[in-house]
């Protein structure tokens, strides 16, 4: 189909909550490449919102799932289903995790955490769970999660919206501690704000959340949708500061594209799910979790330090492009997660548009800031051409 001829039955037909989408069709992919209804082919730095982190070519990746296929795709979670149980036990090892639960986005799995959070505060006695999230934070769209989302913008229309949610500072202890009540069951943060900027928590404020969990008896739930699956150079990004929350949450890289989201708790939270207080027609079926215990398999110690290391390449040429820029006011992140925060003079949307043109995919964040969150496979070479394209961009738009 031509380009055209999909945006205007895009136009007429899907709900309009995407706007005017750039103007681009990926229909194949090659390496850490996209390809689109033309053939032209463009460098991804964005890898479809950080879930594609194994680029286009992984043969086992595409061999595992047609192999899934050719025998049953989904069963239901009245049956046992091989794969799931095997995710599981992999899943709970990597993360230092007792249980799982297996959701279907991102989002979902994020309820999934904060009704489990719920129901363990009421057998505690507390049946006015109240929960302190962040402002400018991420944590979905579904009505619980949007309210836990500390941005007015997502909120707006919704109303009402779920009740007993508490929005403190990223970074700020105090601004926490002032929320506290003894209604308070968790606290729930991203270690490195995503959509909001990618902005990463300092060791002080999440070691400091940890120990007024623990002194408090307040759950901490971290959301590791975006930040995990080796994305930040460890397993998990809270791996970095040496803390351990009470539950966390996954998605987007883990299953390489294949939907599929997870919660994962300690045996002291996890106990609070009785029989009947949660489940799922599709979470956990068998192609999902085929994609994600190989997307696992894949992630070897080798493999995250190779994100460790091209996130530091590709910081220090961001740094030096940096230098000869004053537009890009900041430069920060973590391993493969990180962001160029340009000055009002220009626009983030203008430099994505420019690149997309030149054929390379890259991404933006919330304050005005350009975010980059390649395939882990993604070379040296690349990360070069990425950086004389957009030296060649922010010249032209001074
Ligand atoms: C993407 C994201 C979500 C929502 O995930 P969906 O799969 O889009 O529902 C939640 N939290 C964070 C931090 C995210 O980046």
């Amino acid at each position: 189909m031509q380009l055209e001829q999909i945006k205007q039955l895009d136009a007429q037909y899907y709900m309009n909550v995407f706007g005017e989408r750039f103007p681009v069709c990926f229909v194949d992919g090659e390496g850490n490449s996209l390809i689109d209804t033309q053939g032209k082919k463009y460098l991804d730095f964005l890898a479809g919102i950080a879930v594609n982190c194994q680029g286009y070519s992984d043969e086992g990746f595409k061999a595992a799932l047609k192999n899934c296929i050719d025998h049953v795709i989904h069963t239901s979670n009245y049956f046992y289903i091989e794969t799931q149980a095997q995710l599981a036990e992999k899943i709970c090892q990597m993360a230092h995790m007792d249980r799982v639960f297996f959701a279907n986005s991102g989002a979902e799995a994020m309820e999934g955490a904060i009704k489990l959070a719920r129901k363990y505060a009421y057998e505690k006695g507390n049946d006015q769970s109240e929960i302190i999230c962040f402002h400018n934070s991420f944590h979905g769209r579904t009505l619980a999660t949007l309210t836990a989302t500390g941005q007015e913008k997502f909120h707006k229309g919704f109303g009402p919206l779920v009740k007993t949610f508490y929005y403190a500072d990223y970074n700020d202890l105090e601004s926490v501690k002032k929320l506290i009540t003894p209604h308070t069951s968790a606290i729930l943060l991203e270690p490195i704000i995503g959509e909001g900027g990618v902005i990463p928590a300092t060791p002080e404020f999440l070691q400091g959340l940890e120990a007024l969990c623990h002194e408090q008896d307040i759950l901490l739930i971290i959301d590791e949708i975006q930040t995990g699956m080796g994305r930040s150079g460890e397993f998990l990004a809270y791996m970095n500061y040496g803390v351990q929350p009470d539950i966390t949450v996954m998605a987007k890289a883990l299953g390489g594209g294949v939907p599929i989201g997870a919660f994962l708790a300690t045996e002291k939270v996890a106990s609070a799910f009785q029989p009947a207080d949660h489940g799922s027609t599709f979470g956990g079926n068998p192609l999902a979790t085929t994609a994600g215990l190989y997307m696992l398999n894949w992630l070897t110690p080798q493999r995250l330090q190779q994100v460790r290391q091209l996130g530091e390449y590709f910081m220090r040429r961001l740094k030096e492009l940096q230098a000869g820029h004053p537009a890009i006011l900041d430069v920060r992140g973590m391993g493969l997660m990180i962001a160029a925060q340009l000055d009002g003079s220009v626009s983030c949307k203008g430099v994505l548009q420019a690149l997309l043109a030149q054929g390379i995919v890259i991404g933006t964040a919330g304050g005005n800031c350009l975010r980059f969150l390649p395939p882990y496979t993604i070379t040296t070479d690349e990360i070069d051409d990425l950086m004389a394209h957009l030296h060649q961009v922010l010249a032209n738009f001074q």
